[in-house]
């Protein structure tokens, strides 16, 4: 890929394309709702374009915290989503504004929502191994082009991982390039440390990182879809990096309850300690897993929960995948 960018030493992209407008945000847009979610340095809001009347998601990002100037973070994120801009599974990037405090995304709304919902959810909202293959499939293709483009994610986690709609049961759009980087440049580690939970193994003994350290934490995500159970968390940080490091999951029966043995060896290769040894998002796309039709009715983690089957009709989807015959 021809690449004009500027590189900062850490693997941050900093030129961009998209213009920033100085003009009043205000001016320009209508905030509905409450708010969409938050994150650490971040609000978003829904919003109503005036010219269009379309509907945006709008991420206030806070120039300065903890009294450093962050606009080149804020800029290295911009950078990312402009160069994915041809993937339908990478949020797509509007508009940018900034003010003397602020820099605010102007970004496709995703209205359904983080996974995380479904991914602790009790009841009919819990996703069917059907839906997370259909979701896996598409978490990889959009991490697979990050790939190919010498992009890391860096934080894949449910709260990062959205839906264009709920219910029915959507798209994925992946958020959040706050802490991704170019892969071509990177020196500097130690500062970026993703959510504990969904950290690597390499994050934590600062060895180097590279695109298999996305994999890692794809391998937490579809474990947490299928079981509704966070495989490294323990109680407080300690105890969570502790079993990181001793790659500790539970591949019990018990927990793996009514889902198919295909789905334990899709995680199997992906919570692999070594990253060279780790499958690929290419090689994640080939498994047999994403190929293969599990009963369409089976609610892994409500199985694993209660034991007990439940007679719900199959959630309608607004995509059909061409499926494989059995
Ligand atoms: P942070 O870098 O602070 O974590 P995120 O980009 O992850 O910020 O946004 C915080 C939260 O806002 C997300 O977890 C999600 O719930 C919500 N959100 C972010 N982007 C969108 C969007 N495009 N559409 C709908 N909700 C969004
Ligand atoms: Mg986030």
């Amino acid at each position: 890929m021809p690449n004009s960018a500027m590189m900062s030493k850490n693997g941050m992209v900093t030129k961009i394309h998209t213009r920033i407008r100085a003009d009043p945000f205000t001016a320009n847009y209508e905030l509905v709702g409450k708010e969409l979610g938050r994150g650490k340095f971040a609000v978003v809001k829904k919003c109503i374009e005036k010219a269009t009347g379309k509907q945006y998601a709008a991420k206030f990002l806070r120039k300065r915290r903890k009294g450093a100037d962050c606009r080149m973070d804020i800029l290295n994120e911009i950078a990312v989503l402009e160069s994915a801009k041809a993937n339908p599974y990478v949020v797509a990037l509007h508009e940018v504004y900034e003010t003397n405090s602020e820099i605010i995304l102007v970004l496709e709304c995703a209205a359904g929502g983080e996974i995380f919902n479904q991914c602790v959810a009790d009841n009919d909202d819990a996703f069917t191994e059907k839906d997370v293959i259909r979701l896996a499939k598409q978490i990889l293709t959009g991490v697979a082009f990050l790939h190919r483009n010498n992009v890391v994610h860096l934080d894949l986690k449910p709260q990062n991982i959205l839906l264009t709609s709920a219910r029915p049961l959507g798209d994925i759009r992946i958020v959040d390039f706050g802490l991704s980087r170019r892969m071509d440049n990177i020196t500097e580690v130690r500062e970026i440390l993703g959510t504990p939970e969904y950290v690597a193994p390499e994050i934590l003994s600062y060895e180097p990182i590279s695109t298999s350290t996305d994999m890692w934490s794809i391998g937490v995500l579809t474990y947490v879809m299928l079981t509704g159970e966070s495989p490294f968390l323990g109680d407080g940080k300690q105890e969570t990096f502790l079993n990181i490091s001793q790659v500790n999951v539970d591949y019990s029966p018990e927990t793996f309850e009514g889902i198919s043995p295909l789905a334990v060896d899709f995680i199997k290769s992906l919570l692999v300690k070594n990253p060279r040894k780790r499958a690929t998002a290419e090689e994640g796309l080939n498994h047999p897993w994403l190929n293969s039709l599990p009963h369409p009715h089976s609610q892994p983690h409500l199985l694993a929960r209660s034991g007990s089957s439940l007679d719900e009709p199959e959630t309608s989807q607004s995509e059909s995948e061409p499926e494989s015959p059995a």
